[in-house]
């Protein structure tokens, strides 16, 4: 079957998009094991070092038959108005400053949009929104991202999907986003050192997220902060979690405090351990969607307040907008 031209570089592809093919940056490595069940996902995901080796692995992922069935029927009809632009067709990967400051977390691709362009939130009025958002608050470095290959760059970000295909009605199974866990809490591991600001977009990220944090060994709030837009939950750093006992005289070698901000991991890195040092703030923002947008529960204003508290926890001003930069920690 003849392929379609990319609408920035113009070479030919099929839909799906073959591994490493010269997509405009495909994670992919060809000849990689491929995730084809959820003990896959786990042993997969367990053996990453750093957000590349997220990237590449999650890239070829088919452990949800359901989802892997969708998102390649979608690849291939298309909607009327894509029908002479070749489909990526495969899972979304991470995207972003591989040490971010932020850390936006959004639900699964959409359909049309990242599952269409191969960039997570790209090509999708959604999209659009979050994009130009990020671009008055000085996280990216264009207002808007249309295709991969465009030159948009993120500014000591990193944009995640909980799950990471597009699923039917938007609506992945619990299953589903069980089995694309272990992606998460991967690359959640790898970019904590650096994260600052955690952004939920919508109450399944914000529910996702506070699983992942506390299988990441944080000392989460119990019960759960209940999701708002505009909710804050500071989790602070060990100095400033519960206060130290008065006395009595530390033994010689005292042993570590099960919790109080410490990272503990058994994967991808295990034994590994990190102290926060300056504390991580949970961030809620109603999800850019058409539904919150056009019916003005979710404003421009309201937008940029939540990403530009998180560009201000993470320390990034607007005119770190330099061109050519990614900006700090990238
Ligand atoms: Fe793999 Fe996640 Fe896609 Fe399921 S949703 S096929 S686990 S990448």
């Amino acid at each position: 079957m003849p392929g379609l031209p990319h609408p920035v570089s113009g070479r030919l592809f099929v839909s799906p998009v073959p591994v490493a093919s010269g997509w405009p940056d495909d994670p992919g490595r060809s000849g990689a094991p491929v995730a084809a069940t959820a003990d896959d996902v786990r042993r997969l995901a367990g053996q990453t070092t750093d957000v590349t080796d997220v990237a590449a692995a999650v890239s070829t992922c088919r452990a949800c038959p359901r989802l892997v069935a969708w998102r390649e029927t979608v690849a291939v009809e298309k909607r009327r108005s894509f029908a002479g632009e070749p489909y990526w067709g495969r899972p979304i990967a991470g995207w972003g400053a591989a040490e971010p400051g932020v850390l936006i977390v959004g639900l699964a691709p959409a359909a049309h949009g990242g599952n269409r362009t191969g960039r997570i939130f790209t090509g999708d009025r959604s999209g659009d929104w979050l994009f130009a958002s990020l671009y008055r608050v000085g996280l990216a470095r264009q207002p808007t991202s249309e295709h991969a290959g465009d030159g948009q760059r993120l500014i000591a970000t990193r944009m995640v999907a909980a799950v990471r295909c597009a699923p039917p009605a938007n609506k992945p199974t619990p299953g589903e986003r069980d089995t694309c866990a272990p992606w998460l809490d991967a690359e959640l591991t790898l970019v904590l050192p650096s994260v600052r600001a955690v952004v939920c977009l919508g109450s399944f990220a914000w529910d996702v997220v506070w699983r992942a944090l506390a299988r990441a060994g944080l000392d989460v709030p119990r019960p759960r902060p209940r999701f708002a837009h505009a909710a804050q939950v500071d989790l602070p750093p060990p100095a400033a979690s519960p206060p130290a006992p008065a006395s009595p005289p530390a033994p010689a070698s005292p042993p570590a405090p099960a919790n109080c901000g410490k990272v503990q991991v058994d994967t991808p890195t295990q034994g590994w351990t990190f102290l926060q040092s300056q504390g991580l703030t949970v961030l809620g923002c109603y999800h850019p969607s058409q539904q919150n947008t056009f019916t003005g529960k979710l404003t421009e204003p309201m937008l940029d307040a939540v990403l530009g508290e998180a560009a201000r926890l993470a320390g990034v001003r607007n005119n770190d907008q330099v061109p050519g930069s990614d900006g700090v920690r990238d």
